[in-house]
């Protein structure tokens, strides 16, 4: 029984259906110039696999030179895909390079009357380079955004397949040409590459989509976690950061304060100015309040005007240095609204030692501590009476 028509069925429905997929993708602006590129890709393939698997009865110009070209150009198609995901220059000239000598090669293949190192070597070795640097690039591109143990699995398939690809040709030397090339030969041939590069198919377009669900994942996580207004962390994640810390502090001991602050008088600016001026006076707060922490304090929007700071590993007289600061950045800003529009802010401020206390006897000491700056004349500081739990 002949298996080419079936496979080549099988392999034109799973090049379809990710098309399709990827298509969506598009639609959906899901990374929409690389998921076109993507879905340009598995058209080739479906169209080039489908000139390799009738080529014994077609035009060596068409089952040689065009398939070939498909396939090759199927792989540069999804790398220029992969660059543009990764927010990579895309490497035009190389590209160009590959079509071009894809070309070149199978055409004199063809007109010399059939040339293995020519169609099958060539083919293989810029398919094996395209996928390789691919690899590589995802590796480049995505280490940073996805971390390096999620972007080397992203980057597996194209290295694994790119490698093997590569290694064809040399196989193909050593053992001759005939013990890789059969690709269209009939029989087993047909049923390997087949298969094959269904598998590869999988494989590869499998990778392209986590990288999308992942950069989505990663987007929805961002926007979950951060104030639209401000870009500030949000409670939740602030509530989280404090219980790791919480966690720590019991472990090492090493201490934290937090700082509980609030704008003074917020509701006349937005009273007299409008409520646009008063987002705009938040943004502005919260970017000196970003600006004036070190590295590893965490600044969080707790709601309306009011914010929080973290300061790991501070003790009270570092707290206090930084609220001052904070204090100081706030008091200089000059708002425009109003015509320089000055606004101060009140902090609480509370040390955590031991690593005894609850959050919420955390958050009550803060409170009274902000309360008590409210009460004795705003735009200052007061410290938290110390926890009686630690
Ligand atoms: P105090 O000095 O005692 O803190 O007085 P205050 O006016 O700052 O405090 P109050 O709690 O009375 O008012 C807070 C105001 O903040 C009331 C609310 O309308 C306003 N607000 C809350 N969220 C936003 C926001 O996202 N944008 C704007 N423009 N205003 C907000
Ligand atoms: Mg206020
Ligand atoms: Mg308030």
């Amino acid at each position: 029984m002949n298996q080419a028509p079936l496979l080549l069925a099988v392999i034109l429905f799973q090049q379809s259906l990710f098309g399709g997929l990827w298509l969506m993708a598009a639609s959906l602006q899901l990374a929409r110039r690389a998921a076109l590129h993507w879905s340009a890709a598995t058209l080739m393939v479906a169209a080039g696999m489908a000139l390799v698997l009738v080529r014994a009865s077609i035009d060596p110009w068409l089952g040689v030179v065009l398939a070939n070209a498909l396939l090759v150009l199927s792989f540069v198609a999804m790398r220029r895909g992969i660059q543009i995901f990764g927010r990579l220059p895309p490497s035009d000239r190389e590209h160009a390079a590959v079509a071009a000598l894809v070309v070149a090669g199978n055409a004199a293949s063809t007109l010399l009357g059939g040339n293995m190192l020519l169609t099958v070597g060539l083919s293989s070795t810029l398919i094996g380079w395209t996928l390789l640097r691919a690899a590589h690039e995802v590796m480049l591109s995505l280490s940073d955004e996805f971390g390096r143990s999620a972007a080397r699995w992203c980057a597996a398939p194209a290295a694994l397949i790119g490698a093997l690809f590569a290694l064809r040709p040399v196989v193909g030397l050593f053992i001759g040409m005939a013990s890789v090339g059969a690709i269209d030969a009939p029989g087993n041939g047909n049923l390997a590459t087949a298969f094959a590069s269904m598998v590869f198919g999988m494989l590869i377009n499998t990778a392209l989509l986590a990288m999308v669900v992942l950069r989505l994942v990663r987007r929805l996580q961002h926007q979950s976690d951060h104030d639209a207004l401000t870009g500030l962390l949000g409670r939740r994640p602030m509530q989280r950061l404090l219980n790791a810390e919480a966690r720590r502090q019991r472990r090492f001991g090493s201490g934290y304060a937090m700082l509980s602050l609030d704008i003074d008088h917020f509701k006349a600016i937005n009273d007299s100015h409008g409520h646009a001026a008063g987002d705009a006076v938040l943004v502005r707060v919260a970017q000196a309040l970003r600006s004036h922490v070190r590295e590893v304090d965490r600044v969080a929007r707790m709601g309306g005007e009011e914010f929080c700071v973290l300061l790991p590993g501070t003790d009270e007289a570092g707290a206090r240095r930084s609220a001052e600061r904070l204090l100081a950045a706030v008091r200089a800003l000059r708002h425009p609204e109003g015509g320089g529009l000055q606004v101060t802010i009140s902090i609480g401020l509370a040390v955590v030692k031991g690593g005894g206390e609850p959050l919420a006897s955390l958050t009550r000491r803060l409170d009274r501590a902000l309360y008590a700056a409210k009460a004795r004349g705003r735009d200052r500081i007061e410290q938290a009476e110390p926890s009686v739990l630690a």
